[in-house]
């Protein structure tokens, strides 16, 4: 059987918790997920090398998310690292602002996450449950015919008939593509660099992030060793290249430098790899039973690791409004119903982008007086208990 009523592309952390949160029940629409990754379990850690390089820095809504469509718990303990505190400066000046989770009676802001244990989780949440999983390509698909039904050719050469089709295939999403969604974007002239390090001292489960003129440099603590980072460092395209052809001893005092070695020496490090930054932004969230989710339809800079916690919350958005349909007896694929979910993703989504975008201006300028008060600005708000709490709300997605 070939048709479905919703066909989701892209098996990644957004894709599988859209099928997770469509298939918590039984007698739900037909679905089914095309990715041609095949997801293994995640290897045990013998050494520094072993860590994912890209991790996720998640909130407590995507915890709570993520825990409702079963995936949570089956991430494993020691491979959730709790950060109960957060010290961001300014590397031109004396600024400086600190975040802790006691001042929001809570056990934590947040925890690190590697990406593929998220979704190696959402796999397991999804074996047995009722859905389709495909591993091929989406090469293309017709607009929907009278009845509503597209028809999507896979990679493979096979084909599918569906009322929805989600694009949840990233941040150079065929899908938007093909169904001609238009985008706003620009280059953040930053590269980010990934790597696990090891530090002297302990992180003491707090995320560190100096900003520096070229970009913010974070290190973010792993709970299976006090000493291990991931780190997440943007800077200019030609810094993050002469960064990463340096061999690991020069590697390790760079990174100590840029630093300030707050967190002593840097010991050791893994293998590193480099992201270009870009942001970029549907201008619509959905098109003749097409709608995008997670980094299709919006990517943005990684400093306050927003990124998937978006996409979740599109995903649960976005569920929501397809079993509503449902039940109701509409198709999925109806404009009313994707308007009604891009309605309530895209302002939250572009005043994240915007805040984003703000930040990384603001401590880019160089000019005495914007370092001034940037400066001066960051000790006054370090102070005011209120402003920081609604701070803290906003990064904790509550
Ligand atoms: C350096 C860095 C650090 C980050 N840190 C954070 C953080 O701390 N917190 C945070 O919230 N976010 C963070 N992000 C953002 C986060 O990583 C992304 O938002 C997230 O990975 C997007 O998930 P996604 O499922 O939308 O897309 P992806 O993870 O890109 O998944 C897309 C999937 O689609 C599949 N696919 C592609 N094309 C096709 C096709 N034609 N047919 C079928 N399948 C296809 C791919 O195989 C893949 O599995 C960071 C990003 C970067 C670059």
């Amino acid at each position: 059987m070939n048709a479905f009523d919703v066909v989701i592309v892209g098996g990644g952390l957004v894709g599988q918790a859209i099928a997770a949160a469509l298939t918590t029940d039984h007698n739900g629409p037909r679905v089914a997920l095309v990715d041609p990754a095949e997801i293994q379990p995640p290897p045990a850690i013998g050494s520094i090398q072993d860590y994912d390089l890209r991790v996720s820095a998640l909130t407590a809504r995507s915890q709570d998310f993520l825990t409702r469509i079963g995936a949570w718990n089956r991430i494993p303990a020691d491979r959730l690292s709790p950060y109960r505190g957060m010290h961001v400066w300014d590397a031109e000046g004396t600024g400086s602002v600190t975040f802790d989770a006691a001042d929001m009676h809570a056990p934590e802001l947040g925890h690190i996450v590697e990406n593929r244990e998220t979704v190696y989780a959402l796999s397991q949440a999804l074996a047995g449950r009722e859905l389709t999983r495909l591993q091929d390509t989406v090469a293309s698909f017709t607009d929907p015919d009278e009845n509503g039904r597209l028809s999507v050719t896979l990679g493979s050469g096979d084909t599918l008939t569906t009322r929805l089709i989600i694009g949840a295939d990233g941040a150079l999403s065929g899908v938007r593509q093909f169904a001609g969604i238009p985008t706003r974007e620009w280059d953040y002239d930053h590269h980010a660099i990934v790597a696990t390090v090891e530090c002297e001292q302990p992180l003491q489960a707090t995320a560190w992030q100096r900003f520096r003129p070229q970009g913010p440099l974070a290190l973010l603590p792993l709970h299976s060793n006090p000493h291990l980072a991931s780190i997440v460092w943007s800077t200019s395209p030609d810094e993050a290249a002469a960064m990463l052809a340096l061999d690991d001893d020069a590697f390790c005092e760079a990174l100590g430098q840029a630093f300030e070695y707050r967190l002593g020496k840097i010991l050791a490090s893994s293998a590193r790899a480099s992201f270009p930054l870009r942001q970029r932004h549907a201008r619509n969230y959905y098109s003749h039973g097409v709608v995008l989710a997670g980094d299709a339809a919006h990517t943005i800079h990684p400093l306050a690791g927003q990124g998937v916690n978006l996409g979740f919350k599109d995903a649960e958005v976005l569920a929501e409004e397809i079993l509503r349909a449902y039940r109701m007896g509409l198709s999925p694929g109806e404009d009313a119903v994707l308007a009604r979910y891009q309605r309530r993703r895209q302002g939250d989504n572009l005043a994240t982008m915007a805040t984003m975008e703000g930040f990384k201006r603001l401590f880019a300028a160089d000019q005495p007086l914007v370092r001034l008060l940037r400066n001066e600005g960051m000790r006054i708000f370090d102070r005011v208990m209120p402003l920081k709490k609604q701070a803290m709300i906003k990064a904790m997605g509550l």
